[in-house]
């Protein structure tokens, strides 16, 4: 079975270390970008699986993020969880209507960031993704 890609868009050095060395350790194929622009055309070219997304990144925000995912045909059925500190429930109602998937919330809890992680990308597998997957 092929390793499924998870994109990581996160501007904090330690945070991506820590998502990536989790991910990369489940045997996951990790793809790393360090701003919003960045993480939306590694999307584009690179068809990942999962995008783990942090909501405050240098350039654009999460927000505009999945906005800008949503609306290429491409990346619009990528499955997408928002990893923050703190978003407003407000904020966090808008994001989740855009297209988010799950929220989770910085600090991590290891064990449960896993799961979270697998039950989406088992879900994704299911949903069929324009019968990409075959395994
Ligand atoms: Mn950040």
């Amino acid at each position: 079975m092929a390793k499924e890609k998870i994109l990581i868009i996160e501007d904090n050095p330690m945070n991506m270390e820590l998502f990536n060395d989790l991910l990369e350790a489940e045997g996951y194929l990790i793809l790393q970008a360090v701003n919003g622009k960045d993480g939306v055309e590694m999307a584009k070219s690179e068809m990942p699986d999962l995008i783990l997304l942090d909501y405050g990144l240098p350039d654009i925000n999460g927000m505009e993020v999945i906005e800008r995912l949503k609306r290429d045909p491409r990346t619009k059925d990528v499955v997408i969880i928002v990893c923050t500190a703190s978003v407003m429930k407000q904020e966090r109602e808008k994001v989740m209507d855009a297209g988010c998937k799950e929220f989770i919330t910085k600090p991590i809890d290891t064990g449960k960031f896993i799961k979270t992680i697998a039950k989406f990308l088992q879900n994704s597998k299911r949903g069929g993704r324009n019968g990409r997957r075959k395994d």
